[in-house]
């Protein structure tokens, strides 16, 4: 058994709303897994009933094989990191880090000791005789995540804890709370609505949708392998494009295109999806010029530029395809006039087709060339 497992776990709370559904997921020790997805999808509920701070309506619960549904939260051996992080502000930064191991009764040396150690891998040294007032946003949640890892907790849960930061702290304490795991091997386990941070810290992504687990994953396979349209839509940045269409002759009513699926499907997946509303998927970033572009095995599309945002390492290109919108991502040279006609090629296997009732992957990887 893993080292966590949650097996058909649900939350109903008391009002009736079913906030978490069939959860199942197992983590190993030392694992860091980020658990994604929209406001309101369930993440936090399922960090707190690991936390033990919201009970588990139905399901099992195991810490290192051992059912742990009733334990209470202080034998779980867990340590929370919240988005509000909430340090004692009339307490020093040394005070707010001893807090806890004072509360347990320990030696003033073992406190020092400890408390030394956690700032100088945190980089916190020089300002533990500051209040948390004198700090910026960054060396607070500093503080918050060293107040969790002080009490040398087996599992580490972090609830947005990078939320109130600035969009260049958030960057920063992204690579420090990865590398504060790779140091301490704990246990991590990481609520965000932001797929980067998801895609830059996670071992393994849990995306969530409705209180449901839409995909579990690493990184690279749910860029790569996504299973249906809602991890497609929110693994990326910019999205997926993705066009509805219905095939017609083995080919999407997509216009003015060379889209023919019989290039990258066999004939009984394009027997079942004639005549049907598919999905066509691509990613703005795996487009290719004429120049660079495999034609023999890619589709070219034609489309109308209706805007251009430069990013310094590439161009967004916002195209129209007779009423179809996509976003393309080009080399930073390429700076089409609003207006033009834009032509692209996408790879055959960066094509990704979805059934649009179930809204599931239908896989033609047998054709596809890597
Ligand atoms: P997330 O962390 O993904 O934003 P939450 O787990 O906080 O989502 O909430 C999931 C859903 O459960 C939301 O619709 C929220 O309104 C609802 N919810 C959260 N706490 C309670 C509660 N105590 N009583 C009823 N509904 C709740």
């Amino acid at each position: 058994m893993a080292y966590l497992t949650l097996r058909g776990i649900n939350k109903i709370y008391p009002n009736g709303f079913h906030a978490v559904r069939d959860f199942n997921l197992e983590i190993e020790k030392g694992e860091f897994v980020v658990l994604v997805g929209s406001s309101g999808c369930g993440k936090s509920t399922t960090l707190r009933m690991i936390a033990g701070l919201e009970s588990i309506s139905r399901g099992d619960f195991y810490i290192g094989g051992e059912k742990a549904n009733e334990l209470d939260p202080r034998e779980r051996g867990v340590a929370m990191v919240f988005q509000s992080y909430a340090l004692y502000p009339h307490m020093t930064v040394f005070d707010n880090l001893a807090f806890g191991l004072m509360l347990q009764g320990a030696d003033d040396d073992v406190i020092e000791e400890k408390v030394e150690k956690t700032a100088s891998v945190l980089g916190l040294s020089e300002y533990l005789e500051r209040m948390p007032r004198e700090l910026s946003g960054g060396q607070r949640q500093r503080v918050a995540v060293g107040r969790a890892m002080i009490r040398k907790a087996d599992i580490f849960l972090m609830d947005e804890p990078l939320s109130n930061l600035d969009a260049k702290q958030r960057v920063t304490m992204r690579s420090e709370i990865t590398q504060i795991h790779r140091q301490t091997g704990a246990t991590t386990i990481y609520v965000t609505h932001d797929q980067t941070e998801a895609m830059t810290m996670a071992d393994k992504i849990v995306v969530m949708k409705d209180g449901c687990i839409s995909q579990v994953g690493t990184p690279f396979d749910l860029y790569f392998e996504p299973a249906n349209m809602f991890v497609a839509g929110f693994i990326g940045d910019p999205p997926m494009n993705l066009i509805e269409s219905r095939v017609i002759n083995g080919r999407p009513d997509i216009p003015d295109n060379s889209v023919d699926l019989r290039n990258i499907a066999d004939s009984e997946l394009l027997a079942g999806i004639e005549g049907k509303e598919i999905v066509f998927g691509f990613r703005p970033e795996a487009i290719k010029l004429k120049a660079e572009a495999d034609s023999e095995h890619s589709f070219r599309m034609t489309s109308t530029v209706e805007l251009t945002e430069l990013l310094g390492d590439s161009t967004n290109v916002y195209v129209d395809m007779s009423g179809i919108k996509s976003i393309l991502k080009a080399d930073p040279h390429v700076s089409p006039n609003i207006g033009e006609v834009f032509e692209f090629y996408i790879p055959y296997d960066s094509v990704y087709l979805f059934d649009k009732q179930t809204q599931k992957r239908i896989r033609t990887s047998e054709k596809r060339i890597l």
